[in-house]
């Protein structure tokens, strides 16, 4: 498996709108736009630091993978996305390796990224995603 570079950050926010005021307004960090991704019950929004990138994550439906991580943990990082070469090619070493995955097999995500993400059990806690665009 081939790691390019940290793609982006994930943050989980109640309000991506709040949101902009510290990550546009104080940071000065261009707001990219945002996108609903439905699937994952899930609005992003992208802001370019240099190479990568920080996502903020709003919850759009009160039982969403977002919502629930707030509720429990509060506002915060989410997950760190590392940006593959061939993200089927890593997915194959990783489960060779006994790795447990969330996603067997790439989804979609926003920017029509081939995404997928490792278990938090088998990376001491942080929910590592794999991001192919
Ligand atoms: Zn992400």
């Amino acid at each position: 498996m081939k790691i390019l570079k940290i793609d982006h950050l994930g943050v989980a926010v109640n309000s991506i709108e709040n949101g902009k005021d510290f990550w546009s307004g104080v940071l000065g960090l261009e707001f990219e736009g945002d996108e609903t991704v439905d699937a994952q019950k899930v609005k992003t929004a992208f802001f370019p630091v240099g190479e990568g990138e920080v996502e903020l994550l709003e919850s759009t439906a009160p039982d969403g993978p977002i919502a629930r991580f707030i509720d429990k943990k509060g506002e915060g990082i989410q997950h760190v996305a590392f940006r593959v070469e061939n993200i089927e090619e890593a997915l194959d070493e990783l489960k060779q390796k006994g790795v447990r995955l969330i996603d067997e097999t790439p989804r979609i995500g926003a920017g029509g990224a081939k995404i997928a993400f490792l278990h938090p059990k088998a990376t001491s806690g942080v929910l590592v995603e794999l991001c192919e665009r």
